[in-house]
C-alpha cells in the first residue's frame, strides 16, 4: 500500500473531526480524514446546539439545511419532576436571534453528521472508511500514521479528533483513559403525529435525577433523556447498548404524571454510562507540536450544559483560523491550544456544577427552585457561553 500524504489529517470522523475537515478545507489546506467505522451508523440522539455553535455554521453557509433538519424551541422550561411545577423559564426563539445574533437549535445528532459530511464531501475532502489509527511517530517536522488496517499515510498536522479512547491523546503522552462519572443516560426518540406545536426544552429536575425533553427533526420527533445515577455497565467501552424501561422507571421512582406518560412513551431506550474529565488545566492538552485534539478526544464533558459537539464545533474554526495565521506548524498549534483550553475547562466546570444543581437534595435544592423562581431567566442564561469566541 502506498503513502498518503496531505497537510492535514484527521483522525475520526465524527462531529468534531468532521467539523474540524470542513473548517480547515474552507482555508484551503489539503485535508483528508481517517475513520475506524466501516459506515457511518445512526448513533446518538438529538442534541442541542446554542447561538454560539450555530453562529459558526452560519458562517460555514449551512443555516439552510440546519432550518429544514432541526427544530428552534421558543423556551427553555424548568420544572420539578416530582411535582411538576414549573419553576424557571428562559426564552430562546426569538431572543436568542436578537440577544446573541443567532438561533438556539435542537437537532438529532446523525442529521448534524450528515450535513457535516455532505459539506466536506462537496469539497473533495478525501475520506478513508475502516481505518484504524494504530501509530504515530514523528519524522522531523513530520508526522507519520500507521491504521491497523496497514495504510501509512504522512502529514504536517494530526488533527485527533478520534473521541473519549482518544489514541492521538496517548501519542501525546498527556493522562489516562477518561473516568466513569457514576451517572448513566438513557436516550430515546418518539415519533410525533403532527409537528409539535409548543416546541420547547424541558428540564425536570429531581433528587439524583433529571430528565430532558425536545423536538429534533423539524418537530416530528421528541427527543427523551433520563439522567440517573447508577453503576457503569459490565464492559466499560460498551457505551450504548439496550437497556429496559422498567429499569430506568425504578431508578427514577416517583415523578410526576405528565412525565411519566412521556416517559412511557418512548419505544426504545438505549443506554450511555458517562465519561468525563476533569477540566483542562493547561494548553498541553489541547495540543502539542504538529498534534492538535479536538472534541471529547481533549475535553468528553457531562452533558449538562449540552455544549460537547458545541465545543468541538468552536474547537474546529479556531484550529482552522489559526492555521491560516502565519508560523511553524507548531505555532499555529500553541495558537490554537492557548485559545482554546480556559473555554473548554469553563464548559467542562460548569457542566459539572449545572450536574449537581439540577439532581440537588435538600436546602440545596430549595435555595435552587427560589433562585429560579425569584430570579428567572436570569439564573438560567449563560450569555459568556451563547455570545461565543
Ligand atoms: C447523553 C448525551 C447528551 C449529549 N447532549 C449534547 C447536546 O445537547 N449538545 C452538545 O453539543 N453535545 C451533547 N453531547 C456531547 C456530544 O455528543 C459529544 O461531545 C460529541 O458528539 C463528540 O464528538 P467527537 O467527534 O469529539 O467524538 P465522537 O463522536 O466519539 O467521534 C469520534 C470518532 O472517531 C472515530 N475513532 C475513534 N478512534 C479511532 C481511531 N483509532 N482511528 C480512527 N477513527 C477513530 C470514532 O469511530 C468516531 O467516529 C451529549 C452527549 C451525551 C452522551
Amino acid at each position: 500500500m502506498g503513502l498518503y500524504a496531505s497537510d492535514i489529517l484527521v483522525a475520526g470522523g465524527g462531529i468534531a473531526g468532521l467539523a474540524a475537515a470542513l473548517a480547515l478545507a474552507r482555508q484551503g489546506a489539503s485535508v483528508q480524514i481517517i475513520e475506524q467505522a466501516e459506515a457511518f451508523a445512526e448513533v446518538g440522539a438529538g442534541i442541542q446546539i446554542g447561538p454560539n455553535v450555530t453562529r459558526i455554521l452560519r458562517g460555514w453557509g449551512l443555516e439552510p439545511e440546519l432550518r429544514q433538519l432541526a427544530s428552534f424551541p421558543r423556551a427553555l422550561q424548568a420544572r420539578d419532576a416530582h411535582s411538576g411545577r414549573v419553576w424557571g423559564r428562559l426564552p430562546l426563539g426569538e431572543r436568542s436571534e436578537r440577544v446573541y445574533g443567532a438561533p438556539y437549535a435542537c437537532i438529532h445528532r446523525a442529521d448534524l453528521h450528515r450535513l457535516l459530511l455532505a459539506a466536506v464531501q462537496a469539497r473533495d475532502v478525501p475520506l478513508r472508511l475502516e481505518q484504524r489509527l494504530a501509530t504515530v511517530q514523528l519524522h522531523g517536522d513530520r508526522v507519520q500514521v500507521r491504521t491497523e488496517q496497514g495504510l501509512a499515510l504522512e502529514t504536517d498536522l494530526l488533527v485527533g479528533a478520534d473521541g473519549l479512547w482518544s489514541r492521538c491523546r496517548q501519542a501525546l503522552g498527556l493522562d489516562g483513559p477518561p473516568h466513569f462519572t457514576g451517572h448513566l443516560a438513557y436516550r430515546g426518540l418518539i415519533a410525533l403525529d403532527e409537528p409539535s406545536r409548543e416546541p420547547l426544552v424541558t428540564v425536570w429536575m429531581g433528587p439524583r435525577l433529571h430528565v430532558v425533553h425536545y423536538p429534533v427533526q423539524a418537530g416530528r420527533a421528541l427527543n427523551v433523556v433520563a439522567i440517573v445515577h447508577g453503576a457503569p455497565p459490565a464492559q466499560p467501552h460498551d457505551w450504548d447498548h439496550a437497556a429496559h424501561a422498567t429499569q430506568l422507571l425504578q431508578a427514577l421512582g416517583p415523578v410526576c404524571g405528565p412525565l411519566r406518560q412521556t416517559l412511557e412513551a418512548v419505544p426504545r431506550w438505549r443506554l450511555w454510562a458517562l465519561n468525563d474529565r476533569a477540566p483542562l488545566t493547561s494548553p498541553a492538552q489541547m495540543g502539542q507540536g504538529a498534534i492538535a485534539l479536538l472534541g471529547d478526544a481533549a475535553h468528553p464533558m457531562r452533558p449538562y450544559l449540552a455544549q460537547g459537539a458545541g465545543m468541538a464545533i468552536e474547537d474546529a474554526q479556531v484550529l482552522a483560523q489559526c492555521w491560516a495565521a502565519a508560523g511553524s506548524v507548531a505555532d499555529r498549534v500553541q495558537r490554537y491550544a492557548l485559545l482554546r483550553w480556559p473555554r473548554n475547562a469553563q464548559v467542562q466546570a460548569r457542566a459539572v456544577r449545572n450536574g449537581h444543581l439540577f439532581h440537588a437534595r435538600g436546602p440545596l435544592r430549595w435555595a435552587r427552585n427560589l433562585a429560579m423562581g425569584v430570579l428567572g431567566a436570569g439564573v438560567m442564561d449563560v450569555p459568556w457561553l451563547y455570545r461565543g469566541l
